[in-house]
């Protein structure tokens, strides 16, 4: 619907992942270890013509999560089937969900560490046996209706694997962890989008916007957008370093590809708690964060980075923390080795 569209900010994005994102293993880049893992999957179940076995993705924002699931249903050349945990309010819903599944499907549960605990519990029973206990009245006339259902791959995508529950967790089969990509893959996925939005992008350009992408897919794709619009009008189209370099400084994305959030984290530790080691409650209580998110959403990357380190007394931030902010390390430093 048209109007809808004007009227969510969010759409035109969504329309735009929807057009870059890939539908088969050989166009999903990166991630090596879990895609060679998942094509043997995929191949033996199409092979014993059953579903796949449940499968859980755990991982930061914008890595591919919601891609991976699709690539996984066109693999099986199975449907794909979306929703997500928040949505899922009563049992009922998910039952609606569940028994207007065919066979092979697959369904796609994004953020389901959200799921409410009593609509997780009627998913245990569905994937263990495809199968669901309704239950019908209340009190004395209680009672309960198994309805069947057919086999199905349950999809699950999580940034906040702490707050999954132990059973839920274990009744996933298969688990991959995903991880950020490098520059040089992120150089690919650009490629690949600039060749989908005919879009001419240098090497030099997609380099500088791979390397500013803070690791993320979803990030360069946006990226390469924005860039693109100054290309057509500040430049001749062509998305070269010069005119990367230009767009990005002028969206103020960061030489390093940090986020609002990832700077804030940072001079907090260096300016509040002069550096570390600050424990993560106390940092979480100044940034006004719930302590996992800062754990499991922010802190990977600032720790792969090499911004960051946890030590048994708390969170440090590195001398590479500092110099990216203009600021001499203190002199009890004890990350001198970056
Ligand atoms: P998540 O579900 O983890 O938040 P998405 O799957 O929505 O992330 O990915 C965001 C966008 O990034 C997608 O539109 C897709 O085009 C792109 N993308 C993610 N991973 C890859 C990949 N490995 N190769 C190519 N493009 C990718």
């Amino acid at each position: 619907m048209a109007h809808e569209r004007l009227t969510d900010p969010f759409s035109v994005d969504r329309d735009f992942e929807a057009r870059l994102r890939p539908l088969r293993f050989t166009e999903f880049f990166g991630q090596e270890r879990v895609l060679e893992n998942l094509r043997v999957f995929v191949e033996a179940a199409r092979a014993r013509r059953e579903p796949l076995d449940h499968v859980l993705l755990i991982g930061p924002p914008g890595l591919g999560k919601t891609t991976l699931a699709h690539v996984i249903a066109h693999e099986m050349g199975a449907r794909l089937l979306v929703t997500s945990g928040p949505v899922l309010v009563k049992p009922a819903d998910l039952a609606g969900v569940l028994t207007g599944l065919e066979a092979g499907d697959v369904l796609f549960i994004d953020e389901i560490h959200r799921l409410h605990p009593v609509v997780e519990e009627y998913l245990y029973s569905a994937m263990e046996d495809y199968r669901i206990d309704i239950l019908l009245d209340s009190g004395p006339h209680a009672r309960t209706v198994q309805l069947a259902l057919e086999p199905f791959t349950l999809v699950g995508a999580t940034t906040r694997a702490g707050l999954l529950s132990a059973p839920l967790r274990a009744r996933f089969g298969i688990q991959f962890r995903l991880e950020y990509y490098t520059v040089e893959v992120l150089e690919r996925i650009l490629e690949r989008s600039a060749r989908i939005l005919d879009v001419e992008l240098d090497p030099a350009g997609a380099f500088e916007i791979a390397r500013r992408s803070r690791g993320t897919p979803r990030i360069a794709n946006r990226l390469l957008r924005r860039t693109r619009d100054f290309a057509q009008v500040r430049g001749d189209g062509r998305i070269s370093a010069d005119i990367a370099r230009y767009a990005l400084e002028a969206l103020e994305v960061d030489e390093e590809g940090l986020d609002e959030m990832d700077q804030r984290l940072l001079r907090t530790l260096i300016e509040r708690f002069r550096g570390g080691p600050a424990g993560l409650n106390a940092l979480a209580a100044v940034l006004n964060e719930d302590p996992g998110t800062l754990e499991e959403v922010y802190e990977p990357y600032l720790l792969r980075e090499g911004f960051l380190e946890r030590t048994p007394r708390g969170r440090v931030a590195t001398a590479r923390a500092y110099r990216h902010f203009g600021l001499p390390p203190p002199m009890h430093s004890q990350t001198s080795l970056f």
